[in-house]
């Protein structure tokens, strides 16, 4: 692997500040999903291995928690300025081990690198409060204290972001950290552990364990009752039942989870921008993204202005290696993914739909960029997420209906419309049952707004203030006698 600064490519796993292998010198394949060539070995860790970084994430706390809020911000700024400084390396480790266009993944790279920068200023402004008393010989103090140690399982759709997420609240606000990234993508978890340990993060406070067995590992990080804290980005199905593993343990967790978004555009919305704002949330990742448009919803009087000006955008689109330059979809992570976009707009053909662009899988884990039309609630496109570089549209008349089409999932993370007139605006943003909703805007996530999800799109938010509060609990001090 060609990069810059060779240290950076690391095979294996960081627990309490050393580089380690497997108790049964076990690896796991680490695969290019362009190619299909074996590009790494990472340790392939067990409850063990699990066991001994949630000990060292232990032992590493007190000190940790110590220092003061200005002194976690100092290392941590220069952990967000030593990414920054290798983000060309970072870019490609990401491009090659998960797909994404080489220009998305540098913009992964300074969007993941913001977090950290955002939180270890955010980690000095943790106020408590003081409540007048009832009663005048008391004084009534609120302070918030780190939850302490704090495991982190992340997917591998966005290799950097899902943790820098989760670890830049939880280092600033005092917690300390296991990682365990998802099994295609550790290369870029490793690397950011290299440049945490290069900029100070001391040994244990940030732990990555590697495995291809992450319910063993994920069995260990929810049981053991030293971790106070579970935080999970994946499927639905995943963060449940790791929810109900925590529960034993009375674990706080938080979940961000699937998504099924509706994309609504309005008769009066301005349709280039409508289109510009559907390529870029339906498109990037190769639609692999939890906030993806999943459903695009036109309003009948200009559906079909809109469906042929997407079709035409999409139809220019360069499919290839992420490496090479131009490339705006990448492969999907693996042939199951593929299968599983295939089997959805089969059923969806069957069953009616018009494929107007694309319609099939390519070679190898590429997907043609495609364009469903004439698609409607009964179809699987509706109700899954389809994790591929689809668009499915659907019809509407009114209102009413096009907000009770958007709600009718049980997912509720990220939803869109475009319209110019204030009044729907209002009206349809209080309406839709999601955590976030992009009016006149395709693109949405920063490090300072809350990320997350109602219903079961998930618990709790990453990002801005609301972010840290997941790594802090709550004490109540009561001075008597005055
Ligand atoms: P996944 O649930 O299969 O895996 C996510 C992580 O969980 C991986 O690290 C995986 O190894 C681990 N995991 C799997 N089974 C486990 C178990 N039994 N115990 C412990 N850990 C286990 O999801 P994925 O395919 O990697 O990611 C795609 C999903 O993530 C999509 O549903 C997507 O919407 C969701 N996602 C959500 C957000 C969000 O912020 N809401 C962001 C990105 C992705």
């Amino acid at each position: 692997m060609q990069l810059n600064d060779p240290a950076l490519f690391r095979q294996k796993a960081y627990i309490n500040g050393e580089w380690c292998v497997a108790d049964a010198g076990a690896t796991n394949a680490i695969r290019n999903p362009a190619s299909g060539e074996t590009i790494a070995a990472v340790p392939d860790m067990g409850a063990d291995e699990t066991r001994r970084a949630i000990a060292a994430a232990g032992a590493a706390l007190p000190a940790w928690s110590a220092k003061t809020a200005k002194e976690r911000a100092a290392i941590l700024r220069r952990w967000f300025e030593l990414i920054l400084a290798s983000q060309e390396d970072l870019a490609k480790l990401m491009t090659l081990e998960q797909g994404k266009p080489l220009a998305e993944a540098r913009g992964e790279v300074a969007y993941g690198a913001s977090f950290i920068e955002w939180f270890a200023e955010e980690g000095k402004r943790v106020y408590g409060d003081v409540i007048p008393s009832p009663a005048g010989d008391k004084r009534l103090i609120v302070i918030k204290q780190p939850v302490g140690v704090t495991a982190a399982i992340t997917p591998w759709n966005f290799p950097i972001a899902m943790i820098t997420r989760k670890v830049g609240p939880a280092l600033a606000a005092g917690c300390t950290s296991v990682v365990k990234p998802a099994e295609a993508t550790p290369l870029c978890a490793l690397a950011l552990a290299e440049l945490g340990a290069r900029a100070g993060i001391p040994a244990g406070v940030l732990n990555v364990v590697t495995t291809a067995r992450p319910a063993e590992v994920g069995g260990e990080l929810t049981a053991n009752p030293i971790v106070r804290k579970l935080s999970f980005t994946g499927s639905t199905p995943v963060g449940k039942r790791l929810m109900a593993q925590c529960a034993d343990t009375v674990k706080k967790v938080s979940l961000e989870l699937g998504g099924n978004a509706p994309f609504i555009v309005f008769n009066d919305a301005d349709v280039d921008a409508a289109v510009r704002g559907a390529i870029a949330s339906k498109y990037r990742n190769a639609g692999q993204t939890c906030v993806c448009a999943n459903r695009l919803i036109v309003q009948d009087g200009i559906y079909d202005l809109f469906a042929e000006k997407l079709a035409h955008a999409v139809r220019e689109m360069k499919v290839g290696d992420g490496l090479e330059p131009g490339v705006q979809i990448g492969p999907l992570i693996n042939e199951a993914a593929v299968h599983k976009v295939e089997r959805l707009v089969d059923d969806a053909v069957d069953k009616g739909a018009q494929a107007i662009v694309g319609g099939a899988a390519l070679n190898g884990n590429f997907f043609a960029p495609t364009v469903l039309t004439g698609v409607t609630p009964d179809m699987l496109v509706a109700q899954e997420e389809i994790f591929g570089p689809v668009a499915p549209l659907f019809r509407f008349k009114t209102d009413e209906e096009a907000v009770a089409l958007a709600n009718n999932t049980r997912y509720g993370l990220a939803a869109y419309f475009y319209s110019r007139d204030i009044g729907r605006v209002w009206r349809v943003a209080e309406q839709l049952e999601y955590g976030m909703v992009g009016i006149n805007e395709g693109m949405i996530s920063n490090e300072v707004a809350p990320f997350g999800g109602v219903k079961e799109s998930g618990i709790g938010r990453e990002g801005s203030h609301y972010g840290i509060e997941e790594y802090l609990q709550i004490k109540y001090l009561c001075l008597g006698g005055m």
